[in-house]
């Protein structure tokens, strides 16, 4: 955009801000904001730009956080997506105080029940089992119920032979939960080497941003790791670390590049082919299937 263009285009936004239109995240069940500033260059752009772009910034390509029903949009056959286990819901076992209000508005914002959303679909027409992490429910966090329900996708993925694509986004486990979320570690990772022992493909997709005990479970356990560019991956915030080892962090610490650079990561895959590799990986493993049984 030149100078002009850039110009015509903020007084498009202050007229729209104006006649009573807001700037930020959407409110699900409320009036949706019309406008997104872009975290990384400041550039605002109206939601059905972003939309229109896979909510990946047009001007530097930085890529917004992505609810669950867009995530599914972006990545499953028109149509071909049956949601399971949709109406399962977190209840407050602990007793902790205010977590009852915290999930009401958890669901009011996301439009969802719980932070994880899972279903039978196709990608290019391979059938597969995928699971999206949605962070804008209590930051995608893992507790009882996102737990059982990320373990509901590996067993159905394990009983029906299918492979299984979980796109984690999230801020670890849910201190709400306290001791009981933590246990949804050992109870993903349990489900997911049950399900590896059985041949089943598992492709972890890490976005921004993946920590904390959902990083330290099964998202670390894929037979193929992807990441988006530039996503915050890693256990503890880079705070934390400095304070606790007393040392300066490298420069560009914890992100998919850092992380691809040392191993960690098989590929960094931008938005806009994040359909096709999955479905060239999808392609390949029902080649691997194929050639198994003709032995
Ligand atoms: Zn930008």
């Amino acid at each position: 955009m030149d100078t002009f263009e850039i110009k015509k285009h903020k007084i498009w936004i202050m007229k729209s801000l104006r006649k009573g239109l807001g700037l930020g995240r959407p409110d699900h069940g409320q009036e949706r904001n019309m406008f997104e500033k872009c975290p990384s260059c400041n550039t605002v752009f109206s939601r059905k730009e972003l939309e229109d772009s896979r909510h990946v910034c047009p001007s530097c390509g930085y890529h917004f956080r992505m609810g669950a029903h867009d995530r599914i949009r972006l990545i499953c056959d028109p149509g071909s997506f049956e949601e399971m286990a949709a109406g399962m819901t977190s209840a407050n076992v602990l007793d902790f105080p205010d977590y009852r209000q915290v999930l009401k508005e958890a669901k009011q914002v996301s439009g969802l029940n719980e932070a994880y959303v899972f279903g039978r679909c196709t990608v290019r027409s391979y059938a597969a089992v995928t699971g999206v992490l949605d962070s804008s429910f209590i930051m995608g966090s893992m507790g009882a119920t996102v737990g059982e329900k990320i373990t509901l996708s590996i067993e159905y993925a394990q009983q029906h032979q299918l492979p299984l694509i979980i796109f984690s986004a999230s801020g670890g486990a849910r201190m709400q939960e306290g001791t009981v979320s933590l246990m949804q570690m050992a109870k993903t990772s349990a489900a997911m080497r049950r399900f590896s022992h059985q041949g089943g493909l598992f492709v972890s997709c890490l976005t921004n941003p993946t920590t904390g005990g959902v990083l330290a479970s099964y998202a670390s356990l894929g037979d193929i790791i992807l990441a988006e560019p530039g996503a915050l991956i890693g256990f503890a915030g880079p705070r934390v670390i400095e304070q606790t080892i007393g040392q300066k962090l490298p420069e560009g610490f914890q992100t998919s590049e850092y992380l691809l650079e040392h191993g960690f990561l098989d590929r960094i895959v931008e938005r806009s082919e994040l359909r096709d590799i999955i479905g060239q990986i999808l392609k390949l493993h029902e080649r691997r299937r194929s050639a198994s049984w003709n032995l």
